[in-house]
């Protein structure tokens, strides 16, 4: 089966990259002027180690609700990534929302996420899974351990430092170090 994978270069889609190792897998990432558009760089690197090719879909500047909550973003991403799946041959989406993400994240608690199941399967036939969805970042931080999976080489910062290392302040940094994952490489 081909699955399309929601990455970001981040500890969750690095993760669920490896849970969907037994399909073929077709990486996407979003470039929408994000500040840390290093994300990007990173994500590229993590699929070359793995063999994979980093589709990147370039997209408009996205309007903000907050410091950290960009309007629209998963329900922009998953259509577009439902787009590109059937494009593809591809029958599923995957992305990375989980349990830390719930309070802060509107786009990524359940609700949405079935939600978007729903009129995606409904219009298109793709399927949307959230594997990690009901664990939080230090389960999946566990995870990735027991994967053997290597966080550093996984980028979390919003707000990289002029020399392009992680800020060690911003929201993406703290929950990082919360979750008793390891700091960003430098590559
Ligand atoms: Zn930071």
């Amino acid at each position: 089966m081909k699955v399309v994978v929601l990455f970001s270069g981040g500890i969750d889609s690095t993760v669920v990259l490896r849970l969907m190792e037994q399909h073929e897998r077709l990486p996407l990432a979003f470039d929408y002027q994000q500040p840390h558009s290093i994300e990007l760089e990173r994500a590229g690197m993590i699929c070359h180690e793995q063999g994979l090719l980093l589709n990147v879909m370039k997209l408009p500047k996205m309007p903000k609700i907050n410091d950290v909550v960009f309007a629209g973003r998963n329900a922009v991403f998953l259509s577009l990534a439902a787009g590109f799946a059937l494009e593809n041959g591809a029958e599923k989406v995957v992305i990375g929302c989980n349990a830390s993400d719930h309070e802060r994240f509107p786009d990524c608690r359940p609700r949405f996420i079935e939600s978007m199941n729903r009129a995606l399967h409904a219009a298109y036939g793709v399927n949307v899974e959230a594997p990690l969805l009901m664990s939080d970042k230090r389960q999946i931080v566990s995870m990735a351990d027991r994967l053997g999976i290597d966080l550093r080489a996984t980028w979390s910062c919003y707000q990289p430092t002029d020399e392009g290392r992680p800020c060690g302040e911003c929201l993406a940094c703290q929950v990082r170090k919360d979750a008793g994952a390891p700091e960003s490489r430098d590559w």
